[in-house]
């Protein structure tokens, strides 16, 4: 019986294929010491290039932006704020995923991939609409905050001492921060999923960017938000056993395979938006 009930378990994949790669021991460790060898010889200079490569582009643009040759639109401040701030976030997203190295692959870096795709989008898309859009996408996230806070204070309102402090703190500080009761008086809700009230597909497709839209921000979305295909690529592995037929198992591999060239990529892409940008905020400047 016992016989019987072990063949009823799970057999997976990743298993038999460490096993296989078991038949030579010295082989094994040998190429494993090569291969660890061959990550530190190449991964750290890729990791100081790339940081100091997007370091620089930073202080290029920040000089170029903040730099009072630049001709600023005074009525429309709200254009160089969300523009730089796009930016910002951007280099923040790059930078942060740069020094991690483990998350430079499809299944860990679609997070900033995503970013960099979603704000290539808004800003093309941006720049073809009325000036007024600036104030239109700050306005939409100033009215998220609103929201926020007041589910912060029916939240505090319905358990009394049972809030934690923390909370308490961060509603006091969204409120100060949008200007007390009376300032928050004024701000409009919108109930709209982005601030333009398109979807980001529409958004891209009235930029011309619907490569853009397919081939980043479609596939970084499903990872993201945990799309079967992508949970069945990167966090499963195929079971084995012939009595189960196919089905697929949780995958316990602890590995992160690195893709070298994904942190190119992601400074390549930083680049781009950064150029795009400097081109909307100064146009004679940039040739
Ligand atoms: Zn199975």
């Amino acid at each position: 019986l016992e016989a019987e009930l072990g063949q009823l378990d799970c057999i997976p994949l990743e298993m038999v294929e460490a096993n296989e790669n078991e038949v030579d021991v010295e082989d094994a460790v040998e190429s494993q010491a090569r291969q660890e060898d061959g990550q530190e010889l190449d991964v750290e200079p890729i990791v100081v290039e790339a940081m100091e490569r997007t370091e620089g582009l930073f202080n290029e643009f920040a000089e170029r932006v903040l730099s009072r040759d630049l001709l600023l639109d005074p009525s429309n401040a709200a254009k160089h704020e969300v523009l730089c701030g796009l930016v910002s976030r951007a280099s923040r997203a790059v930078y942060a995923t740069l020094q991690a190295p483990h998350m430079w692959s499809g299944e860990h870096g679609s997070t900033v991939m995503r970013i960099l795709a979603e704000t290539r989008i808004v800003i093309t898309w941006m720049d073809l609409q009325d000036p007024a859009i600036y104030a239109q996408y700050q306005n939409y996230g100033r009215g998220k905050a609103k929201l926020m806070r007041r589910h912060l204070e029916t939240l505090i309102e319905t358990s009394g001492e049972a809030v934690p402090i923390d909370v308490r703190e961060l509603a006091e500080r969204l409120k100060k921060k949008a200007g007390g009761d009376l300032g928050e008086a004024f701000q409009e809700v919108s109930v709209d999923t982005t601030f333009s009230g398109l979807t980001m597909r529409k958004m891209a497709e009235e930029a011309g960017l619907m490569d853009v839209y397919r081939y980043l921000y479609q596939p970084t979305s499903g990872v993201t938000h945990g799309e079967w295909w992508a949970i069945e690529d990167y966090a499963m592995q195929r079971c084995v056993n012939p009595l189960h037929m196919v089905h697929h198992i949780p995958s316990f591999q602890p590995e992160f395979p690195i893709e070298p060239m994904y942190s190119r990529l992601l400074v390549a892409q930083l680049d781009g938006i950064m150029r795009q940008v400097l081109a909307i905020l100064a146009p004679a400047d940039t040739k």
